[in-house]
């Protein structure tokens, strides 16, 4: 590894802003950690990432991420009482009318809640030398002259000099007025208006209460459905039951949550709610739209900034993909800081192209697909209506074809690249196994 400098700051210690810290702190004396939250020392919510309290998933690509960035993670997690279950054989998938076979195929999944994965990373992070987490320390701008960011000013009016900022501020981050302030051209910012909600409960989890898996997905089948429902075991023996819907269609209080519910097709998860003792309020999230912010088309960037995690790119949740991509983003930053050995524009051309390709396929996937609703708006991408519809006989498929099913989950978890789902053996595989399926 190199020694790129002496002091970087991080605003935001949410998963970019952790995963960052930790690539950072191999290569700079000293990395600053600010986040204008209290931090807690247990896992329970906090008001700077509200989407906290929410089912999250980590896909496969992800794990392997975090686990090269703290080596020993999941199993820290499932020592604090994630479960860890096999994806194709204990997560009950509901889909184009039928309940999805289970086939054994060894991917894992581990579903610790948002809260107890970051406060897990964060204590990992506070241990690092060099590496302070401060919290209560909200940014209010950059520092910086001549092309360079040098650093960042605190609400409180105190500055901090750094050789590198990483701005990991999320969904909600002001840094493209940061950015103007000091003269900086805003990169384009893309929107896929989804209109998507979430509302989640927290059940009592007890053996039996889903007799023939550990999790469940509901997805809906496009225009015609737009609902959608999730139950993940969690921490503390606890159901997350997270009920959604595209397009308006999400349960807004107790009253829509139970009857969402109960209108889902997927008796095992109509059988939890009626059964299992809820231990919390319903929650709710409203997601207004995926956005991503196109820093790899600019052609003058400051240097010393650079983005990741939300800040780059928000998705609609549903794909499960922003903290997976946050993670590979900071593997990715860790890579080109040792290659380049110094902050130059270079670095910072060189990593957007890199998020930028990381974040491809999952912009796809969830831009993509949102647009199989007519009322989602925004740029469509070419082919879209022929990339969905063979997307459909993918899944289709993936219902009765366990090969199909264990390519299709791995690309999902963005373990494998698309194109071999493009290979025209796959796609004959594909379109025989879809007239199968039913529905
Ligand atoms: C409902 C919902 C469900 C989701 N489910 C999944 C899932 O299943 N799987 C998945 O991978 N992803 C999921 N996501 C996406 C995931 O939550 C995000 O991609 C991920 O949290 C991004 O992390 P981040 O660190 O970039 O941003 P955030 O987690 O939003 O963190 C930003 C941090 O910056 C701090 N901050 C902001 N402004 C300032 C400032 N001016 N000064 C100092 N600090 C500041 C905030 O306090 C916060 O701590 C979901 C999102 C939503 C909305």
């Amino acid at each position: 590894m190199t020694r790129i400098g002496s002091a970087a700051v991080v605003v935001g210690a949410g998963i970019a802003g952790l995963t960052a810290a930790r690539t950072l702190a191999d290569r700079f004396d000293r990395v600053v950690v600010l986040d204008r939250d209290r931090l807690p020392d247990d896992p329970v919510p906090r008001r700077g990432v509200p989407q906290g309290e929410h089912g999250h998933v980590l896909l496969l690509a992800g794990q392997r991420a975090l686990e090269e960035l703290f080596p020993g993670l999941l199993d820290e997690l499932t020592a604090a009482g994630a479960a860890r279950f096999d994806m194709g054989m204990d997560l009950s998938i509901y889909r184009f009318g039928a309940v999805w076979s289970r086939i054994p195929t060894a991917q894992w999944l581990v579903t610790p809640s948002r809260a107890l994965l970051e406060t897990t990373v964060r204590q990992r992070v506070r241990k690092l030398p060099g590496v302070e987490v401060r919290e209560d320390s909200a940014v209010s701008g950059l520092i910086g002259a001549a092309g360079r960011i040098t650093g960042v000013r605190l609400a409180d009016g105190d500055t901090i000099g750094a050789d590198l900022v990483v701005d990991c501020t999320g969904r909600g981050g002001r840094s493209n007025r940061w950015l103007a302030e000091l003269g900086f051209p805003a990169p384009r910012v893309a929107e896929v208006t989804v209109n998507l909600g979430y509302a989640t409960r927290l059940y009592r989890r007890t053996p039996g209460d889903l007799p023939d898996a550990q999790a469940v997905l509901v997805l809906p089948d496009p225009p015609r459905e737009t609902r959608t429902g999730g139950v993940l075991p969690i921490e503390g023996d606890q159901w997350m039951v997270t009920l959604g819907g595209w397009h308006d269609g999400f349960p807004r209080d107790l009253e829509s949550f139970e009857r969402h519910g109960r209108e889902l097709p997927h008796p095992g998860l109509v059988r939890l709610l009626e059964r299992a003792e809820p231990v919390s309020d319903v929650v709710v999230y409203q997601f207004p739209a995926s956005r991503r912010r196109h820093f790899e088309e600019l052609r003058e960037r400051p240097v010393g900034y650079l983005a990741l995690g939300d800040a780059i790119c928000s998705f609609n949740p549903i794909y499960g993909q922003g903290m997976t991509c946050a993670s590979m983003e900071a593997v990715a930053l860790g890579e080109l800081l040792d290659r380049h050995g110094r902050i130059t524009d270079a670095l910072s051309a060189d990593y957007y192209r890199r998020a930028a390709a990381i974040l491809a396929t999952p912009w796809q996937f969830a831009a993509g697909a949102d647009f199989a609703y007519p009322q989602t708006k925004g740029v469509r991408p070419r082919g879209i209506r022929l990339l969905n519809a063979y997307s459909r006989r993918i899944q289709r498929a993936s219902i009765v074809d366990p090969q199909v099913r264990e390519v299709f989950m791995s690309v999902q978890h963005l373990v494998l690249d698309p194109a071999v789902l493009r290979r025209p053996s796959m796609v004959l595989k594909v379109l025989r196994a879809a007239r199968r399926a039913p529905g």
